[in-house]
């Protein structure tokens, strides 16, 4: 058992990891670049670009053609800057108790949806020595971040005082859309329309801002109304669809970047009535071989695919048996072969037969999104 195997990159067999092919989201991004043109791409890499790695993705995005990064938070922002990327980069979740100015030092794009939070980032502009560039979030409809329209006017006129002042210059005027992975819903349109008054209501407060922006990945791809002059496409640049009524990712050239490997850690046959995992969610119903997977939901597998989520594994697809535990879920493969240290592919863009993170978002009652961001710390990623 000690010989030394390879596995699938030709690297180690390591238990579990994460494939992240970088020329999937460079791929991906080009094609983004492309839908987007003329207006400019910020590629949105916040939650350790939703899962796959921020510097890498981050990288491999500026490669494919994005000038402009985006973050949630603040630390991403910053690792960003120590990693040696100087491309803009908005950063737009701050909150009172956080201090901006080691982002203004950096020269990290802001965001402002109240007059406090411009208070804050002028505050750290005058300690820092250094203009603040502020991107003011305007809430056309989508009611999370932003100034609502009553509170608009007064957050543009703090703003054009303090940019008057030279404390900060108010760089963006921006918002958010609450729908637009269903094409042709009509808060679309409402929104754009609410934002292009809040465009018009900043020109009259004497801001002159020089970006424009509203549209996430599908808004990107299917409502090219919203372009603007720069478009915020996050779950796209790893190659994922923003949803089913968008389309498969293969029909805007995008490419899923992440494929989900592990390997069987054990082998046995059990005889028929045998009650599998926690809570005996499931019962052999004659002679078997389970195989067990190293992988639970501190990986991020969700528990909701108990006796429902499938993985490729031993050239066939097998449906997950029993309750998803913390570390390791069981498979039933009945008579098939299969040994301990066999792959098993969780999923990837699906070309091999393996189940695509759509798949495990239809099992697990959620979005793509949060299949591929929870994959959790103890599995490595691996670039190729
Ligand atoms: C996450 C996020 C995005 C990217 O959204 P996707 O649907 O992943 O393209 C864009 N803008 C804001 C404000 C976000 O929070």
């Amino acid at each position: 058992m000690s010989e030394q195997r390879t596995d699938a990159l030709g690297g180690p067999v390591t238990r579990t990891y994460a494939a992240i092919e970088l020329d999937a989201v460079r791929d991906s991004v080009t094609a983004l670049v492309n839908r987007a043109g003329p207006a400019a791409t910020m590629a949105v890499v916040k939650a350790d670009g939703y899962g796959h790695g921020l510097l890498p993705c981050a990288r491999a995005a500026l490669d494919g053609g994005a000038s402009w990064l985006g973050t949630a938070f603040l630390e991403e922002a910053l690792a960003l800057r120590a990693a040696g990327i100087t491309v803009p980069v908005l950063c737009w979740l701050i909150t009172p108790d956080e201090q901006a100015d080691a982002a203004i030092a950096a020269d990290i794009d802001l965001s402002a949806s109240a007059p406090w939070a411009l208070r804050q980032i002028a505050a750290a502009a005058r300690r820092v020595g250094r203009r603040a560039r502020v991107h003011l979030k305007a809430d056309t409809g989508l009611g999370r971040a932003g100034a609502t329209p009553a509170d608009w006017p007064d957050l543009c006129d703090d703003a054009a005082r303090l940019q008057a002042e030279g404390v900060i210059e108010a760089y963006g005027v921006w918002s958010h859309l609450a729908f637009a992975d269903a094409p042709g819903h009509p808060t679309v349109q409402t929104q754009i329309g609410a934002f292009r008054d809040a465009v018009d209501l900043a020109d009259k407060a004497g801001l002159t801002p020089t970006v424009r922006h509203l549209a996430n990945s599908a808004a990107t791809l299917v409502s090219p109304q919203a372009h603007f002059d720069l478009v915020r496409p996050g779950v796209s640049v790893y190659g994922l669809s923003p949803g089913p009524e968008v389309g498969p990712p293969a029909r805007f050239g995008l490419r899923p970047a992440m494929t989900l490997v592990s390997h069987a850690a054990l082998v046995k046959r059990v005889p028929a009535g045998t009650g599998v995992s926690y809570a005996h969610r499931y019962t052999t119903d004659q002679p078997t071989t389970l195989a067990l997977v190293p992988l639970g939901y501190a990986d991020g597998i969700p528990r909701a695919a108990t006796n429902r989520g499938e993985v490729l594994f031993g050239g066939s697809r097998r449906r997950i048996a029993g309750t998803v535990c913390m570390d390791q879920f069981v498979l039933d493969v009945g008579d098939d072969q299969v040994s301990p240290g066999d792959e098993v592919i969780l999923f990837g863009p699906g070309d091999r037969g393996e189940p695509t993170a759509d798949d495990w978002a239809v099992v697990a009652g959620t979005i793509n999104y949060e299949i591929v961001s929870r994959i959790g710390a103890r599995v490595p990623r691996v670039y190729r």
